[in-house]
């Protein structure tokens, strides 16, 4: 019996949903336990090219059951689009292979309009929301201010329970913004659509789970987003609303008694990140724009540029030790191919002196990164599928990662789709 967690190591889109994707064949339930439709998780296999913002990329497995989590920030209109989205392309989504916690709490079509609000009102100071509603959400959440999914299997309570958040929520929404209030036909339209769509799906998942823990099924627990993110853990402000660690998979996911056996942290052969925030490592200019195409490095749910870097030692190790991650992906070497000699950073100087310890968030506007390089290897390596067949230049980039970051590189993924992938 396996409980293994899947984690991106650094800001994100490091190539979770690919690794997912492909390792799902060994697991029976795959749980997604925290994030929003905020996330994109590219999946290129035999039904197509998807990209995934709620549902878990397991959902093309067939035998695989999907969940929801109560961590997960459910958003019903987003998540049937999503869901209709990818049964046009001729995947199988029932409530069979789909199940949502029925204490997940629901996102309301307000806090979307709260994120864009608050943005606006931030003007250039803005933290590069994806505008989800994702922060207004989790803020709400924490205040007891929105709704579980198991409610909609109680429509007299739950009316009362909306209503009394609507009175609280319109007078932020008109006095503090100035913007529309809602009203209870505005809720009622979101009820009936929506909401009604997504309520076949929802159950009580903490005992689906418990009862497939005990039956010893292997259970693969899907993050979005990186451990430079987490909430706790990360660039802070500029992180996400929710933990994006392995150690909250088992409160997020609804199996609160798991004990996750293997950690695989996504890590990137060179470094990408959305948004704002410290960036340390970020190139600029040419270079940067050479490696952001070699890389197709837009965004999959908003297509903005990702600005980019070189593979950052200091803040990978800080990520390896907050997954407490057993073994590495490391994916996109392919892209790197094109390169002459492959910059790394190394350490970090602060005010004069060089660390290796990523250090407290406020500082890192003031740390430049230290740039040493490795031989590039010039050659396509996307159908390598042999470690030992790779070029010694680039085995020995994955050797100087390793011993770096101190942890086992298991998979090196040269290529999107799903067999593009050296398993050592
Ligand atoms: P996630 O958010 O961690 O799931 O990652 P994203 O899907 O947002 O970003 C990863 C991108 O890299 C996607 O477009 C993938 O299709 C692509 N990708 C993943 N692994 C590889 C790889 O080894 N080589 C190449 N060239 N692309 C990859
Ligand atoms: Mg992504």
């Amino acid at each position: 019996m396996k409980s293994s967690a899947i984690v991106g190591i650094n800001w994100g889109d490091e190539g979770k949903g690919r690794m997912v994707d492909l390792l799902t064949e060994d697991y029976d339930v795959v749980v997604r336990f925290q994030g929003g439709g905020n996330a994109g998780h590219t999946v290129i296999n035999e039904k197509g090219k998807f990209a995934l913002h709620l549902l878990p990329s397991g959902i093309f497995r067939s035998g695989v059951v999907n969940v929801l989590g109560n961590g997960v920030a459910l958003d019903p209109e987003n998540l049937y689009n999503e869901i209709q989205e990818v049964v046009s392309k001729g995947v199988s989504i029932t409530p069979d292979n789909l199940k949502i916690s029925d204490r997940a709490s629901v996102l309301i079509p307000w806090h979307r309009d709260l994120d864009c609000l608050e943005e606006q009102r931030l003007a250039d100071k803005k933290y590069g929301s994806t505008k989800q509603g994702i922060a207004p959400f989790y803020s709400d959440k924490y205040q007891k201010k929105t709704i579980l999914a198991g409610e909609l299997f109680h429509p007299a309570e739950l009316k009362q329970h909306l209503l009394d958040i609507m009175e609280w929520k319109n007078l932020t929404l008109t006095k503090v913004y100035g913007a529309e209030p809602y009203t209870e036909a505005k809720l009622d339209e979101w009820l009936n659509n929506a909401c009604e769509k997504i309520k076949p799906f929802v159950c009580d998942t903490g005992l689906f789970l418990k009862e497939a823990q005990d039956s010893k099924k292997n259970i693969l627990f899907e993050a979005q987003l990186g451990s430079l993110r987490d909430l706790d853990y990360g660039i802070y402000p500029y992180t996400t609303s929710s933990n994006t660690t392995a150690a909250y998979a088992p409160i997020g996911s609804g199996l609160p008694s798991a004990k996750i056996t293997d950690v695989i942290g996504v890590v990137k052969a060179y470094s990408t990140c959305v948004g704002e925030g410290p960036f340390v490592c970020e190139m600029f200019g040419d270079e940067a724009e050479e490696l952001r195409k070699a890389g197709n490095e837009y965004g999959a749910k908003t297509g903005r540029p990702r600005r980019v870097g070189p593979l950052d030692i200091v803040a990978t190790r800080y990520g390896v030790e907050v997954q407490a991650a057993t073994d590495i992906a490391l994916t996109k070497m392919d892209v790197l191919s094109y390169m002459d000699k492959i910059p790394v950073c190394t350490q970090y100087e602060l005010n004069g002196k060089k660390i290796d310890r990523f250090p407290f968030p406020v500082t890192l506007k003031d740390c430049k990164p230290v740039i040493e390089y490795l031989p590039g290897w010039k050659c396509d390596i996307s159908k390598v599928r042999k470690f030992s067949k790779l070029p010694k230049e680039a085995r020995d980039y994955v050797l100087y990662i390793e011993k770096a970051i101190g942890c086992k590189i298991k998979y090196v993924s040269v290529g999107a789709a799903r067999e593009e992938i050296i398993i050592r």
